[in-house]
């Protein structure tokens, strides 16, 4: 293995746990988004060590009883019953309190979104996993993240941790929101470079990636947002300039 091989972030595997939480706290945290804070026994044993992890959150149909699959040597035994929706949110797991958070962007007609602005003390959320984790080293020297609202946790979770760095890497973000109050969300990390985009325009993100000069060792690139955007930010970064494990992608989600 090469030095720069040994730099490459690396995949954690987690036993596969369904775990029923129960509502602790609501918060409007920002202008774009609710924070839930879960707690519960079943929280026992939960560890998320990528700082864009993700969860899956069930959302059973009001009325409709939902029993979690089980786990076993031989799979998942989903049972009979029928299959909520899930989604994907970032886990924001705080360890001295033992509580897990997740912050919702609100957006027009989600079943996640709006169970999140519907959310009280006491409810009960279902969720799986993290069920395997990328752990990315903090200390790479020059860092690029690119991201929309629902990739913001996983960034916030990530400057967060490099806050309490010795030595700051350099750090570029592009983020793109479509109304700037939403900024307010990464507010306190005002120490990084941000570079926003208000109103989601790819061709102005593109250009400001274009003009960043990315480190030639020892970088790491980070893009997610909405799927084909995603795929049309990265391509830059997929010529042979760039060392495809430095480089991650990831769609949040899909316009429909
Ligand atoms: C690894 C990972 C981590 C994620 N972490 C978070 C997180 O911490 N917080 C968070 O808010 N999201 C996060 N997301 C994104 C989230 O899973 C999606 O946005 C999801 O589709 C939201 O579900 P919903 O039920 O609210 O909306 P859906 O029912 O999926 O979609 C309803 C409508 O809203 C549109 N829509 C969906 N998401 C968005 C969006 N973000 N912006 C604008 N329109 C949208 C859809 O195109 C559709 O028209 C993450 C996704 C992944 C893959």
């Amino acid at each position: 293995m090469t030095q720069a091989q040994s730099r490459y972030p690396q995949r954690v595997r987690n036993a596969l746990r369904f775990r029923q939480l129960t509502v602790l706290r609501t918060e409007r945290i920002s202008a774009g988004f609710q924070r839930i804070v879960l707690g519960g026994e079943e929280l026992e044993g939960f560890a998320s060590l990528g700082f864009d992890d993700h969860s899956k959150l069930f959302f059973p149909e009001a009325g409709v009883p939902f029993t979690p699959p089980v786990v076993s040597d031989e799979g998942i035994n989903w049972g009979d019953g029928p299959r909520p929706a899930s989604r994907d949110y970032t886990p924001l797991y705080d360890e001295a309190r033992h509580e897990l958070a997740f912050d919702f962007f609100i957006h027009d007609g989600g079943v996640a979104s709006s169970w999140a602005i519907n959310a009280r003390v006491g409810d009960a959320l279902t969720i799986g996993g993290p069920r395997g984790s990328l752990v990315v080293p903090e200390d790479y020297a020059f860092q690029l993240y690119v991201c929309d609202e629902s990739g913001m946790p996983a960034l916030r979770r990530r400057l967060e941790g490099l806050l309490k760095l010795n030595v700051r890497p350099q750090v570029r973000a592009v983020v793109t929101v479509a109304d700037a109050a939403w900024q307010d969300y990464l507010a306190h990390l005002s120490d990084f470079a941000i570079d926003w985009v208000v109103g989601h325009s790819e061709q102005a993100v593109a250009d400001k990636l274009a003009a960043i000069a990315v480190a030639d060792e020892d970088y790491f690139i980070w893009v997610t947002g909405e799927g084909a955007t995603v795929k049309s930010l990265v391509r830059p970064f997929e010529s042979e300039r760039y060392d495809a494990q430095r480089v991650r992608a990831a769609a949040y989600w899909h316009k429909k």
